[in-house]
């Protein structure tokens, strides 16, 4: 552990503060995984590299192990990883049936990612009593649940101590601490060939949550899934680090609700406690009474509460914000379901002006919206690069930059959303500034100065992006941000020479 230490709060627990002041981007936890393996609710998946398998009726693939005939593929015959497992799976002469249900989900590989924890602890009980033992699992709410509850306990604790063998290794009580701590504790990380699993970090997985984080991680696949966490801002010293395990680009609500489901707690921090959502108005709707009210929720905390207007007297119910909000999202959902396509694009334009009339312009749904508009500005047919005219590439850069501005907020500094969007801003700046070069309407100096200004965006992008691992697709965009800054370098110092 690096420039950070565990510290207990007699009310809130064990959470990490910094023992030093922190600049950003400096390393404040670095470690490895205590196992990992297939995500939850996982397909028929190869065991070693988790690429997705074929499984005709009956169970019948070549992609199976010769020991014990469990999926793996032919690259992985003999991968370490599944050496300990397969030897148990073979003992015990359990088949493995590659039934999947309708969503494509095969239970029975539910039990490889908690057997791997457990075997990890057999061959490090201390490390497991000093590092995962006290982590949260949340047995007692997770027993409620009762319907995921039981599927856990047949599909893995009774399959383990049954079928498998293992009942004089681990018990019921165990198996089911695995499987909690797993579910509120685990990263979900992806393969350098962007195939999903799951892995177990001991000291990240007691990070305090926070809706405005002030650290970012990456994880590298090509260093045995090493875990990464850099300060997002400068820290000072004793400062708590703090990390978001939703979404900071949904709105509250469903913040609230995906905290709530996972992570059994309510997020109290300032921007939760906000309902302009620190004055970005993310979750804002427009009043339909008067023409520049605004509709807030009284309490945001409380999702039954009332929503009332900044300026008139008009109010409405949480039920009737709901609904507008879920039909607006279902109408964003079959649009996003379409293939890339000159029509989705239109049609996505088209949401976007209709929905100016209910939401603020910084609502999320907009936010969400304008981010596929970017994607596709530039890549999908009839609007490739080359076709864009000058309307349409300040079109995008408008979008880049409102986007911009509410990262700004959620994610300061480093963040990999934020990189991502300073690269796309790149482009539309270097093509308007050659062709008003070209129509003579900029001169060599300006266009000398606004490719500076494009520098120092991408500058901004790779500065983030240099983090992550070469082999995952952000490190790759951060070569690709590389040339593209070289390459406009080069032609700043032609013009140079030019004067
Ligand atoms: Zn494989
Ligand atoms: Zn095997
Ligand atoms: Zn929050
Ligand atoms: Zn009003």
């Amino acid at each position: 552990m690096i420039k950070s230490r565990v510290e207990v709060d007699p009310v809130f627990g064990r959470s990490l503060v910094t023992n030093e002041p922190v600049k950003n981007g400096e390393t404040v936890v670095e470690e490895s995984p205590f196992a990992l393996g297939p995500k939850q609710n996982s397909g028929i998946v190869c065991l070693a590299c988790y690429r997705d398998l074929i499984f005709g009726e009956g169970g019948d693939s070549l992609d199976r192990c010769e020991k014990c005939d469990w999926p793996l593929c032919s690259a992985c015959l003999d991968a370490p990883i599944h050496m300990e497992e397969c030897e148990i799976f073979a003992k015990a002469k359990v088949h493995f049936a590659g039934n999947v249900s309708e969503e494509g989900v095969c239970t029975q590989l539910d039990c490889i990612t908690p057997l791997r924890v457990l075997l990890a602890k057999e061959a490090d009980p201390e490390r497991w009593e000093r590092e995962i033992a006290h982590m949260e699992h949340h047995n007692e709410e997770r027993r409620k649940l009762s319907d995921v509850w039981n599927a856990d306990f047949v599909n893995i604790a009774q399959y383990l101590r049954g079928p498998c063998r293992l009942a004089d290794r681990f018990s019921e009580d165990l198996i089911m601490q695995v499987v909690g701590i797993l579910e509120v504790n685990a990263f979900e990380a992806r393969t350098t060939q962007g195939y999903g699993l799951r892995c177990l970090y001991p000291i990240t997985g007691i990070l305090a949550h926070n809706c405005v984080p002030n650290t970012f991680r990456t994880i590298h696949p090509s260093e045995g899934y090493k875990i990464r966490l850099r300060a997002m801002c400068d820290l000072d010293e004793g400062q708590q680090l703090q990390h978001s395990y939703t979404y900071t680009l949904n709105g509250t609500a469903q913040r609230q609700e995906d905290l709530k489901a996972g992570k059994f707690f309510t997020c109290q921090c300032e921007r939760c406690k906000d309902p302009t959502e620190l004055g970005t108005n993310f979750s804002t709707f427009k009043c339909s009474k008067c023409e520049d009210g605004w509709l807030l929720p009284a309490d945001p905390l409380d999702s039954t509460c009332d929503w009332k207007c900044t300026l008139c007297t008009f109010k409405t119910s949480s039920n009737a914000i709901k609904k507008a909000l879920s039909v607006m999202q279902s109408e964003v959902a079959d649009i996003q379901a379409m293939e890339p396509s000159p029509q989705k694009l239109q049609e996505t334009e088209k949401l976007m002006r209709k929905y100016r009339v209910v939401v603020h312009p910084f609502h999320f749904i907009q936010i969400g919206l304008r981010q596929n508009l970017i994607e596709m500005y530039g890549r999908v047919a009839e609007y490739e690069l080359a076709e864009l005219p000058d309307v349409m590439l300040e079109h995008k850069e408008e979008l880049c930059r409102h986007v911009l501005r509410v990262l700004d907020v959620f994610e300061p500094g480093l963040s990999r959303t934020r990189a991502m969007m300073l690269y796309e801003l790149h482009v539309p700046l270097v093509l308007l500034a050659k062709s008003g070069f070209i129509a003579g309407v900029v001169s060599a100096d300006q266009l000398k100065r606004k490719l500076l200004d494009v520098i120092a965006i991408l500058k901004e992008s790779i500065n983030i992006l240099q983090y992550e691992d070469e082999e995952t697709q952000e490190g790759q965009l951060c070569k690709v941000a590389q040339q593209a800054m070289e390459q406009l370098t080069q032609s700043v110092d032609g013009l140079t020479g030019d004067e």
